[in-house]
């Protein structure tokens, strides 16, 4: 037996509607499959508009350019997130400004970012950590005063709540991906939502090489090829038809990991749930409390030799060659960093599986600790 961190299940509509591309000859960047999902999608998300790309970072990097993100331009960024969202800013010569976690929710520190907005400043993108929203109420507003656009990287965090609205919608646009290990995939796969019908005309048109709207073959400026093809789409929309009952086992999952952890909290800080927030749990994230923190990666191995696929948690932008930075502090996002370890989260996953992690974990940490205290 292996239990994987990620898994899809594509047991809905997925191969019908596959198979409706195929007989009728759509499998390319046009179809029906398409104009539905971003509809849906749409619905889902409470945006009045979503536009589909043909993954998460590309939705990011077209969103940037589309709110005109240049050479020269800072943008306040969390440090504890995946590598996209920082990188969507350097594809647009412009510098990601990083910012410390907050210890309970993981996601950027919001007390941290006034102090670090400069007059080049021109954009927040929080990011929905693991499926907890960012605390949009107060990133709004401070970007409200310094007149700064707001971009949800909702890459991991589909339906998520804030104070009962749907992330992808507290911004000027929300975005999406859709990668095999994500809330529902497309196999690779991206979406921008938004309510602005400036936006989504301009992410269209720059989708698509940037072709102009009422000249066809006429190429205004230089635009990009970033399209979801019909048969990714048809993925998507039987994804979708199913993401209710995905998030239902998603929760479920994650309440039986707390009920059960829940005689172990000397040694695992289990997640937090900030008020007003609707968390969706894409990774179930544990973080060893306080000096069982050194046993991070042996417990990870003996995870491993019982079959358990686990991953580190994010290792903080400011660590890494691309965005190296040792002159500010960042020693939250270090330590949840150091700490915190992604337990297998996916629907495909039975009670007795959650049970067989647990038990695999706890007794992973007792053995350590005796084996600890042994050679002192
Ligand atoms: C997955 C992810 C992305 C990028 O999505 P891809 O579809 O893999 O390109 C962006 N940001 C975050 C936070 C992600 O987790």
């Amino acid at each position: 037996m292996r239990l994987n961190v990620a898994e899809p299940s594509l047991r809905g509509n997925e191969i019908d509607y596959v198979n409706q591309c195929l007989a009728e000859g759509w499998i390319s960047s046009n179809g029906r499959f398409i104009v539905e999902f971003e509809e849906k999608f749409a619905q889902f998300a409470g945006t009045k508009y979503a536009v589909s790309t043909n993954n998460g970072t590309t939705a990011l990097h077209l969103a940037l350019i589309a709110l005109g993100l240049k050479p020269g331009d800072e943008v306040i960024v969390p440090t504890l997130t995946y590598i996209a969202t920082a990188n969507a800013v350097v594809y647009c010569g412009a510098t990601p400004v990083l910012v410390d976690a907050d210890p309970d929710t993981m996601n950027i520190a919001i007390d941290q970012i006034e102090s670090k907005i400069t007059d080049r400043t021109v954009g927040i993108i929080p990011v929905h950590l693991y499926g907890h929203p960012a605390e949009m109420v107060e990133i709004s507003k401070i970007a409200k005063k310094h007149n700064l656009w707001v971009v949800e990287d909702a890459a991991e965090a589909h339906a998520a709540e804030h104070y009962g609205r749907k992330v992808g919608s507290l911004g000027n646009c929300g975005v999406f991906s859709f990668f095999g290990n994500k809330i529902i995939t497309t196999g690779e796969g991206g979406m921008i939502t938004t309510n602005s019908e400036s936006l989504m005309t301009r992410l269209k048109f720059l989708r698509s090489q940037g072709m102009s709207l009422e000249k066809r073959y006429w190429f205004p400026e230089v635009g990009y090829n970033y399209r979801m093809t019909n048969v990714q789409a048809a993925i998507g929309l039987a994804q979708l038809e199913q993401i209710d009952d995905f998030l239902a086992r998603r929760i479920e999952i994650s309440k039986l990991y707390n009920q059960l952890f829940s005689d172990f909290t000397a040694y695992v800080q289990t997640p937090f749930v900030k008020t007003g927030n609707k968390h969706v749990y894409w990774m179930y994230t544990i973080n060893l409390k306080g000096k069982h923190a050194i046993f991070r990666d042996k417990l990870m191995n003996i995870l491993d030799e019982k079959g358990i696929e686990t991953r580190p948690v994010f290792y903080p932008m400011h660590q890494m060659p691309p965005y190296f930075d040792d002159k500010n502090k960042y020693d939250v996002a270090d330590n949840l960093s150091g700490s915190g370890i992604n337990l297998p989260t996916h629907v495909n996953l039975s009670d007795a599986d959650i049970h067989y992690v647990v038990e695999a974990v706890k007794l992973g940490i007792e053995t350590l600790q005796v084996n600890n205290s042994g050679e002192n």
